[in-house]
């Protein structure tokens, strides 16, 4: 049988507005950096091609960004039109010079990573299979940690409450955050933590780029012996050097990455051995195409790898890597899809629907703000 070359036929793009059932706080917000989180803004994209085949992917935004996601994508989106969607770097490459005057990275590649990823679902859901077969898996499930749970505007009761829940759900890991003004009060918080749920349960915790380096050596020397997978960013998210000579100081794994916005900005931390585990998100680096270049590198360079956030995405390309990952859970995103991802014996379950095996909700489409057809 030979090959019959499909053409994109039409790009729908649309912007839904998430709403959070109570608002969010991590140390951002308590060194007055930020204010509380009420919403998460979604850019969807719907291709559809001649032979019939769609695929569904989406980018995703805190806090601000998503109506310029949505109008750069509404803008390069027609440079896609009637180019066949199984050429996916052609595609990526055409749609980043589309809009190159603005960047190759942020903004600009968050726009193009809805269609790149749903260029990949298409793929998979042609080809029938989930997309981490189609990529080429070395599992069928991952470890997963919790962290919605795990919020500072979460009481320490509340958060003892919820990690109870996660670990009743299946998932194997906890993870809180940190990085309060009151150091003190970060490391009452963490040893309540491990001391619920005891010393043989994965525990993670999380500054969120709060500290300087001096506070983040000293914090981590503190937490040595409560015997954490990791410390998730200590300082501020471009501090390579820093990261590395913590990295360096403490018997604690350094993990970082999930504010950087392209391969380039992911290649310098890599360079300079500022982590151990390297957290890239997909929607944020501009996509798979960008992503699967990011974990060849991390695995020539010896890191571990857990993504962040956006697990419906993460899970699939978990699966692919070499050394056994972590997937984040978060429930946030639930209301979105008709379906559940599974969790059991501290594991994510990756779907065997094909392509990402998802579908966006009645309640989706609900809060669904903006909505445009190119090329239709
Ligand atoms: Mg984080």
């Amino acid at each position: 049988m030979t090959y019959a070359p499909d053409a994109i036929r039409s790009i729908e793009l649309s912007t839904l507005r998430l709403p959070l059932s109570v608002p969010i706080s991590d140390a951002k917000v308590f060194t007055g950096r930020q204010k509380p989180m009420t919403e998460v803004i979604f850019l969807i994209a719907e291709i559809s091609t001649e032979q019939g085949f769609t695929g569904h992917g989406f980018s995703y935004s805190k806090r601000a960004g998503g109506p310029a996601q949505y109008a750069h994508a509404k803008e390069v989106a027609g440079a896609a039109i009637g180019e066949d969607p199984n050429d996916i770097q052609k595609l990526y490459t055409k749609l980043l010079w589309a809009g190159a005057s603005v960047g190759r990275s942020g903004v600009a590649t968050q726009a193009l990573a809805a269609i790149d990823i749903a260029l990949y679902d298409l793929k998979a859901k042609r080809a029938g299979l989930p997309l981490s077969k189609l990529l080429g898996a070395h599992r069928d499930s991952v470890r997963t940690y919790n962290t919605s749970g795990g919020f500072l505007n979460a009481s320490i009761d509340e958060v003892r409450i919820r990690a109870t829940q996660s670990l009743e759900e299946g998932i194997g890991g906890i993870k809180i955050k940190v990085g309060l003004p009151d150091s003190a009060e970060d490391l009452r918080r963490v040893r309540a933590v491990r001391d619920h749920i005891g010393d043989d349960v994965p525990l993670m915790v999380d500054a969120n780029q709060q500290w300087d380096r001096t506070t983040a050596l000293r914090m981590g020397r503190r937490l040595e012996e409560l015997d954490l997978v990791w410390i998730e960013e200590p300082l501020d998210a471009y501090d390579a050097e820093g990261h590395a000579a913590l990295a360096l100081a403490l018997d604690t794994p350094i993990a970082t990455g999930e504010m950087l916005a392209s391969v380039a900005e992911h290649e310098r931390l890599i360079e300079a051995r500022a982590c151990d585990i390297i957290q890239p998100d997909a929607p944020r680096v501009g996509g798979i195409t960008q992503f699967l270049r990011l974990m060849t590198l991390a695995d020539r360079a010896g890191l571990d790898l857990a993504p962040h956030f956006a697990m419906e995405i993460h899970l699939h390309l978990a699966a692919c890597y070499p050394r056994e990952p972590w997937v984040e859970h978060f429930d946030w995103l639930d209301p979105l899809f008709e379906e559940r991802l599974e969790t059991r014996d501290g594991r994510m379950i990756v779907p065997d629907r094909p392509g990402l095996g998802i579908t966006f909700s009645d309640q989706a489409r609900a809060w669904t703000t903006e909505r445009v057809a190119i090329g239709a």
